[in-house]
């Protein structure tokens, strides 16, 4: 069989890919990333490929870039900025809608890049594709609607003002959970500020930025305003130092892993710059006894299991009180029986794709052997499935207890580890024990604990009686060690424009 991609936006880069029994003919680059407007190889010639989480093939390679070649991006970038700022806000905005319009144009394609190189179903590789589309979209509005303020005078002869200036370049380093819409989040805010970027993606998921240069180029942005520094896993702690150290970065922005982000918070001191951070979560699910246990399973199911369980706002502590504990329980595992199914993400009827990659499954693993040594009862799952080494068993475990590595850690998995509780209390000191404070949900029917608990929980998030928040709309970060700023809504411009006093005096 031979599928044909429509993605032939610059035909120049195509490449062949090879993809489990099937050949697709995809735009993607070959060997090349995007710096200043142009398609360059790294000066060293040095590629790294980008594997199939789903099958271990090959799927591109990319430039292996290092210092010269962030030094050049960040000088390009910096001389862009200087033109990009003073483009008015409407242009701006004109650019980021031909963004939103060309990303959704090319969804198909584009999602379809995400699951060769990501792993996660087409199904959800679609829905990234749209969610990421969005953030264009909205930045498009917002770029219009950054006001500055005029401030009341304590002095008859001047008048005092405060503008909101775009910061200047940002770097921006992102995961490979959401290879598409963790740039678009905050590309589409610098872009709508007035800033400038130099992208550093995941080594895992590369291919989704380049794809998203390719849309730029498409979409007339000028060139130095976007570019992507691709790096191998080896170069990535000397790139990132040197975006974090360069004089000519102003802020970086950063989702990703607590101790990476804290290193980048550390290495940015040198040069005080602003620093945006969205890392770990560890969410708690919690399922008091006025809850509606089917809506909290179907809320669970989502929370849980979206992208093989890989996301920051993945569920990770599930805590049911006691009286509905049993029910809640055989509920969960019904629906996982009956709605997860393993496979490749490429595969229609799949639910649930592989894990990043073997060190992901090794973590997963080291989790649930931990819950069973320390007391956990197994009700579904546990081990590496057939379908290969990538790939887990959608788990269910209950039992689950505090000293268990899945209450102090991110499992990034498929494994719903339920803990029993008896008080709201109990369940809001179990829930906010962690130094994390990404997400948090819960689930009651009885609207004065709603707002109790709401306001206990220390999490920037909260879904309640809700599994999935994520929009545009939606002021995304943590509090406590889970990061610093706001993405998305109407803050998400914050972190791309410092504010300027201007006091004009004279005025008698
Ligand atoms: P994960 O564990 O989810 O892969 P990481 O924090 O390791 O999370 O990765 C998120 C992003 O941070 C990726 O782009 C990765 O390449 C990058 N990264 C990892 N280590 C460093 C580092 N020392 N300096 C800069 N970026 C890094």
């Amino acid at each position: 069989m031979l599928l044909k991609s429509t993605f032939q936006i610059k035909n120049r880069f195509k490449c062949t890919i090879r993809v489990w029994r099937t050949i697709h003919n995809l735009s993607v680059p070959d060997g090349k990333t995007y710096i200043n407007g142009k398609w360059v190889a790294a000066k060293s010639g040095k590629t790294f490929p980008v594997l199939n989480p789903a099958n271990g093939e090959i799927v591109a390679n990319v430039p292996d870039c290092g210092d010269e070649e962030t030094n050049e991006a960040v000088d390009g970038c910096y001389d862009a900025f200087k033109t990009w700022k003073n483009t008015t806000a409407k242009e701006r905005a004109g650019f980021l809608r031909n963004m939103f319009e060309l990303q959704m144009k090319n969804s198909k394609s584009l999602a379809h890049i995400i699951t060769l190189e990501g792993g996660k179903t087409l199904a959800e590789s679609v829905g990234e594709i749209t969610y990421g589309a969005s953030f264009f979209e909205w930045f498009s509005e917002e770029a219009r609607r950054i006001y500055g303020d005029i401030v009341p005078s304590p002095f008859k002869n001047r008048q005092l003002f405060f503008f909101r200036e775009p910061i200047g370049v940002a770097g921006i380093i992102t995961p490979w959970n959401f290879p598409n819409a963790m740039i678009t989040r905050k590309v589409a805010a610098a872009l709508a500020a007035g800033c400038t970027c130099v992208i550093k993606p995941a080594e895992d998921t590369p291919l989704s930025a380049l794809a998203i240069a390719q849309l730029a180029e498409e979409a007339n942005i000028p060139p130095g305003v976007i570019n992507v520094i691709t790096t191998s896993r080896n170069n990535t702690p000397s790139v990132g130092k040197r975006l974090c150290e360069h004089t000519k970065v102003a802020t970086i922005s950063f989702t990703g892993s607590t101790a990476v982000g804290k290193l980048l918070f550390e290495q940015s001191a040198s040069t005080v710059k602003r620093v945006s951070l969205e890392l770990g979560g560890n969410a708690p699910f919690i399922v008091f006894n006025s809850a509606d246990v089917s809506k909290a399973v179907t809320g669970a199911m989502a929370s849980k299991f979206r992208n093989s369980g890989q996301t920051c706002v993945c569920t990770n502590r599930i805590l049911v009180q006691e009286k509905i504990h049993d029910d809640f329980v055989a509920a969960l595992a019904k629906a996982m029986q009956n709605q997860l199914k393993v496979g490749e993400g490429l595969k229609p009827d799949v639910t649930t794709g592989p894990l990043i990659n073997e060190n992901a499954v090794r973590k997963v693993e080291r989790h649930v052997q931990d819950a069973l040594q320390k007391g956990a009862n197994l009700i579904l799952g546990g081990k590496i499935h057939s379908c290969g080494k990538t790939f887990f068993e959608p788990t269910l475990l209950t039992n689950l207890k505090k000293d268990m590595l899945i209450s102090k850690e991110e499992t990034f998995g498929p494994v719903a580890a339920v803990m029993k509780f008896s008080s709201e209390e109990e369940a809001i000191e179990i829930a906010n024990s962690t130094r994390s404070g990404l997400s948090g949900y819960f689930y009651s029917e009885d609207i004065s604990q709603i707002w109790r608990v709401a306001k206990a929980l220390e999490v920037g998030m909260i879904g309640v009686n809700e599994g999935i928040f994520s929009c545009a709309e939606a002021a995304f970060g943590g509090v406590k060690e889970s990061g610093l700023g706001r993405e998305g809504s109407r803050y998400g411009i914050d972190e791309y424009v410092q504010i300027k006093y201007m006091c004009l005096g004279g005025l008698d």
